[in-house]
């Protein structure tokens, strides 16, 4: 209140010292005076980037074994810390974690979508798309994977795969690139409306479509990086960005480092530091596209840390820290959650993994 008075009490001043000197000249009040009484920017797109697992330790390690900074580091514009305990159980699963994200309240751990007391609740993805948004999904693992399911399935177990296909189906996903071709039938797909893209023989990169799912290849799985994903979460989240997009009314992505986790569960911290390594080119990406659209907030955080990694020395020989695990699981401790782009401010701070959902319908003005 106090700038707006401010501000307006500087456009009187400056309009009547420029009517006395000069009145042909009115339009320095305005550039003047402009910035102190801007609204604070609402994006028109989100896009929430989930590192599966990825603890400050993972990022630590990540950034240890490159002298380049993090392209997540040069990008945030906002820190917070998200606590990341699920309604059952103080060590989270990724159902509880991102059900957490999609439906805005704590769950117990294998959920999909559905409340503590099992009854199925509207995710974000669900809640925007009827409002007219696009909807995304990529990831680097099956979309019937704990994750990427939490935004369009409901079911108790993560381990219903084939019920999590079949919700699929109800078509509030427009766009969704991953792993997972078995559970998908292709029938039942364009019925719902989706055109089907298998990557191996169908580039991402000439994908003109508003509604379709893209599998890597037709297996169930998608490889690690180090054993030749190439690109494919960049391309991934590229494509789906340059089809949501053509959405006059914006978009919500989700995207998924999937993997950066299963490092963490073998305790391989190779596998850890290459996914990551991963995620944050991808991010890099989103960044300078964002940057340019100047209309999409950009969140990057994680359902929980895996492996309790820590890093106690330096490894002269390997020319890296040393990483021990604690854990073959996840751990309970709070995770960053890197923000930038209109509406970041509002993920500054400490709080619980459920309150992002509201932070995001709220930075789009629901
Ligand atoms: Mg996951
Ligand atoms: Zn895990």
């Amino acid at each position: 209140m106090k700038s707006t008075l401010l501000a307006s009490l500087l456009i009187t001043s400056f309009s009547s010292v420029f009517a006395q000197t000069n009145p042909v000249i009115t339009e320095p009040t305005v550039t003047v005076a402009a910035p102190c009484i801007a609204a604070p920017q609402k994006p028109k797109n989100v896009i929430l980037l989930i590192g599966d697992g990825t603890g400050l330790a993972q990022w630590s390690a990540a950034q240890a074994s490159t002298k380049d900074n993090l392209q997540v580091f040069n990008l945030v514009e906002h820190i917070g810390l998200s606590k990341t305990s699920s309604s059952s159980h103080w060590v989270t699963d990724s159902g509880a974690g991102a059900t957490a994200f999609s439906i805005g309240e704590k769950t117990f751990n294998k959920a999909i979508g559905v409340r503590a007391d099992s009854t199925p609740a509207f995710t974000l993805s669900e809640m925007l798309h009827v409002k007219g948004k696009g909807t995304g999904l990529v990831a680097t693992c099956g979309l019937t994977h704990a994750t990427p399911a939490s935004f369009y399935a409901h079911q108790v177990s993560r381990y219903m795969d084939k019920e999590i296909a079949n919700d699929f189906y109800s078509g509030f996903i427009d766009i969704a690139i991953g792993g997972g071709y078995p559970w998908y039938d292709s029938a039942k797909l364009s019925q719902a409306g989706y055109q089907r893209f298998v990557c191996t023989k169908d580039s991402l990169h000439k994908i003109n479509s508003s509604k379709f799912i893209a599998f890597y290849d037709k297996s169930n799985d998608v490889p690690k990086v180090r054993d030749g994903r190439g690109d494919f979460l960049t391309d991934a989240s590229m494509a789906a960005i340059r089809n949501l997009s053509q959405n006059p009314n914006g978009f919500f992505l989700m995207i998924e480092g999937s993997q950066i986790d299963w490092g963490g569960h073998d305790n391989d911290a190779d596998y850890v530091i290459t996914e990551t390594l991963d995620f944050d080119k991808t991010i890099g990406a989103i960044g300078a596209w964002a940057k340019e659209n100047g209309e999409t907030l950009v969140i990057i955080t994680a359902d929980h840390e895996t492996g309790g990694l820590t890093m106690p020395g330096y490894d002269k020989t390997a020319g890296r820290p040393v990483s021990l695990f604690s854990t073959k699981d996840h751990t309970g401790i709070p995770v960053p959650v890197f923000s930038f782009g209109p509406g970041s401010e509002a993920f500054k701070g400490v709080y619980e993994n459920n309150t992002i959902h509201q932070k995001i319908l709220q930075a789009f003005g629901e």
